[in-house]
């Protein structure tokens, strides 16, 4: 396809949510190590200092690029953002920012 020269107009939008997307990846793996360690089960809450210690650099070093934090670390759920939502929410906007162009 010719035309593809300029930049589609969301890239800086899907970037940051892709950032955020890998961020709560990061987490999810955190917590479910200590889910493992602390023998926690589904629905329970692992302690955020905990799951903090499993990211080098700790959790502060995980920015959402819009602001969000996650503070959610529910195990058996991916933590969400409290901006862009859960990972459905990101993938969903993902989505809906590559198909509007
Ligand atoms: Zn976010």
């Amino acid at each position: 396809m010719a035309g593809c020269a300029s930049r589609p107009p969301h890239d800086a939008e899907i970037a940051a949510l892709k950032q955020c997307y890998e961020n709560t990846r990061k987490l999810d793996e955190a917590k479910e190590n200590i889910a493992l360690r602390q023998n926690l089960k589904a629905g329970d809450i692992a302690p955020i200092k905990d799951v903090s210690a499993f990211i080098p650099g700790g959790i502060e070093s995980l920015k959402c690029p819009a602001g969000g934090v996650y503070t959610n670390m529910v195990i058996g759920q991916w933590p969400p953002c409290s901006v862009h939502g859960s990972v459905k929410d990101i993938r969903k906007q993902i989505d809906a920012l590559r198909t509007d162009k």
